[in-house]
């Protein structure tokens, strides 16, 4: 029996990519998993494939930017399972543009969904942690929220502030057993970095030691862990993985 068996697992943006690939894995350890997004096709398509490997999916057709969405779907899988013990903020999306041609939209869509998105779920979520004194909360930052990166101005401030929000949450809610950790993936492989020019994804690789874009079961490997009991006395950190990127 693995220890995520009726672990209860919410995980925003779930429907493909990096966040599916982390919802596919808590849900073969054994986890309930709750998927957050705004595509529900997709999203129901994912809630069928769990249900069919044998597991148990909430599917939630929500805008993490819509925080009273935000708060119905916590409270839906809340009275689903009895409580959430792990929260995941993966959504995110990408406006990249040179800053001096970048707009107001670009600006406001990346730090509403990225940052904004993150701390309303998480405000959904906390005082249902803090009640039950046990939480794990981890929040998928990037390696150019620690380096930069030209034409991303709004989508690096973005994963930056995700860094300082996950430490500083960590610090504050320490005392009732919940941790808070960060993952800055590298290069990988997922429709987000599909659309990227070819030339681009070279000079990634490139760059990458490992000379591979990862996947996203690399990066639900490492969400696993920290949110496993083998990581019980981390919180606060940032992880980076990136195959040797920076
Ligand atoms: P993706 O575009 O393939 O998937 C993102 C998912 O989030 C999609 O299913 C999308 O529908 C959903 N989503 C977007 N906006 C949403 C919203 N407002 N509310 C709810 N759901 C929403 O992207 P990905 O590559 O899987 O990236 C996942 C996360 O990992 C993102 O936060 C991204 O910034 C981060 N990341 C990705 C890479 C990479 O190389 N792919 C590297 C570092 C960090």
């Amino acid at each position: 029996m693995s220890e995520f068996s009726d672990k209860r697992v919410l995980v925003t943006g779930a429907s493909r990519g990096i966040g599916w690939g982390i919802a596919r894995a808590f849900s073969e350890e054994g986890a309930k998993v709750a998927l957050i997004d705004v595509n529900e096709e997709l999203l129901e398509e994912k809630k069928g494939e769990i249900e069919n490997m044998g597991g148990s999916a909430l599917a939630l057709n929500v805008d993490v930017c819509d925080r009273e969405a935000v708060k119905k779907a916590v409270e839906k899988v809340i009275e689903e399972w009895g409580g959430i013990d792990v929260l995941v903020n993966n959504a995110g999306i990408t406006r990249d543009r040179l800053f001096i041609r970048m707009t107001d939209g670009d600006w406001d869509s990346v730090i509403g969904v990225n940052l904004t998105g993150a701390y309303n779920m998480t405000k959904a979520v906390i005082n249902h942690m803090l009640r039950q004194r046990s939480g794990v909360i981890v929040n998928i930052s990037s390696v150019v929220g620690m380096t930069g990166n030209p034409g991303q101005a709004n989508y690096a401030s973005s994963k930056a502030a995700l860094i300082a929000f996950t430490k500083s949450l960590a610090k504050e809610v320490g005392s009732r057993n919940i941790r808070v950790m960060a993952i800055a993936p590298g290069f990988i492989a997922t429709e987000m970095t599909e659309k990227l020019p070819d030339d681009v994804k070279k000079a990634y690789l490139e760059r990458t030691a490992l000379r591979r874009a990862g996947t996203p079961q690399d990066i639900a490997n490492l969400v696993l862990f920290l949110s496993s009991d083998r990581a019980s006395f981390i919180t606060g950190q940032v992880y980076v993985i990136d195959g040797g990127m920076i």
